[in-house]
């Protein structure tokens, strides 16, 4: 194949990692596989503009950060991230949902499933949250973990025994995997634009989403720092580590601080108790959730351990060798 240098703008720190495999979880991984534009492009198609400009970093970056505060999101869909990920299958079923993305799977019909099982690590297996029913909190002891990781190992060896020992007597490989947990990896490309990337990860890196789908959502974060620093930047400030209030939290706000001039005050003296925010028209739960708005933001900052780096071809013979054995 003839390589031809490119006329496409490229970004070096998104180059860098070009087609690296970074591990997550103890079986996934996440490789960006390829992007097409930069914050340049977002400048570009706001400005639909001839050429390549030559504008400054200070204007292109005063420009992204309006269009994001004030949800100006086409031009940020002209920037594209291709990624090939490895993730659970109770993962991929939540990564799915996303539906701005274009798809396309390891087909079990068609190919052999490597035999890769999440196992949560000790830290992960915790107990039923009581205050948030789709959360956990508090460590379970370490004869439950360790009868959980008994368990996991005799069905995943069922499992894993049934699916070989089927495709070994030449059953279609469409039903020999139908028994396959859900903690079975499978893999995907992913392709999605910048603006609803970033709507995935507000989702997905967030604490009240699945611990392990947030692993993944971390790195990809990462990766779009390199790409679209710019971006990334008016994303964290005016997306992920922003709030926005409600009515009655505007009026609640208001009795607290007011404009002053061209700037703000504080009231004097003047504090809020639960039942005056209630009276105000706040529910228990809202309370709840506008003195957590007001907390300081969960410090985000994403960045990738390129020691963990390893290239496509160390990854496609560790998914290889896990390939049923009955069937080398
Ligand atoms: C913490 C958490 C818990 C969740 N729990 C559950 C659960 O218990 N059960 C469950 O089923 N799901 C659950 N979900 C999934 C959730 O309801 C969404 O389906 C998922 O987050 C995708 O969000 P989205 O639709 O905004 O994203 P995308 O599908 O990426 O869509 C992006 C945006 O495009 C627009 N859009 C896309 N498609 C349409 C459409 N057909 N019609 C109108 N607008 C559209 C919407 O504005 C949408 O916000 C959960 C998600 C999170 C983050």
């Amino acid at each position: 194949m003839d390589i031809m240098e490119t006329k496409r703008p490229t970004v070096p720190a998104a180059e860098e990692i070009l087609g690296g495999y970074f591990p997550v979880l103890d079986h996934g991984f996440v490789s960006l596989v390829d992007y097409m534009g930069s914050d340049e492009d977002v400048e570009r198609a706001a400005r639909v503009s001839y050429g390549f400009g030559t504008r400054k970093v200070s204007q292109t970056r005063g420009l992204v950060r309006y269009l994001r505060r004030h949800q100006h999101t086409t031009p940020s869909e002209m920037v594209e991230f291709k990624f090939h990920c490895a993730m659970p299958m109770f993962v991929a079923r939540q990564w799915i949902r996303h539906r701005t993305a274009s798809v396309n799977e390891l087909s079990a019909r068609y190919s052999l499933m490597p035999l890769l099982f999440y196992t949560p690590e000790k830290g992960q297996f915790a107990l039923q949250s009581r205050s948030n029913n789709q959360g956990r909190e508090g460590d379970a002891s370490d004869s439950v973990y360790a009868e959980a990781v008994e368990r996991w190992e005799r069905l995943r060896a069922d499992a894993g025994d049934a699916y070989g020992w089927m495709l070994g007597e030449d059953v279609a490989r469409e039903i020999a995997r139908i028994d396959l947990p859900v903690s079975t990896y499978t893999q995907w490309y992913w392709k999605i634009d910048l603006h609803n990337l970033l709507h995935f990860l507000t989702l997905r890196v967030d604490s009240r989403a699945q611990w392990e789908i947030q692993q993944f959502a971390r790195v990809i974060a990462a990766m779009v720092r390199r790409v679209a620093p710019l971006s990334y930047e008016a994303w964290i400030d005016y997306g992920l580590e922003a709030q926005k209030f409600t009515r009655v939290e505007r009026e609640v706000l208001s009795k607290l601080v007011v404009a002053a001039g061209e700037g703000v005050a504080a009231r004097d003296g003047v504090t809020l108790s639960v039942d005056q925010m209630k009276a105000a028209g706040l529910s228990a739960r809202e309370v709840q959730e506008f003195v957590e708005k007001l907390g300081p933001p969960e410090h985000s900052d994403f960045d990738l351990d390129l020691s963990t780096m390893c290239s496509a071809d160390d990854m496609a013979a560790k998914m290889f060798e896990a390939v049923p054995s009955s069937f080398e």
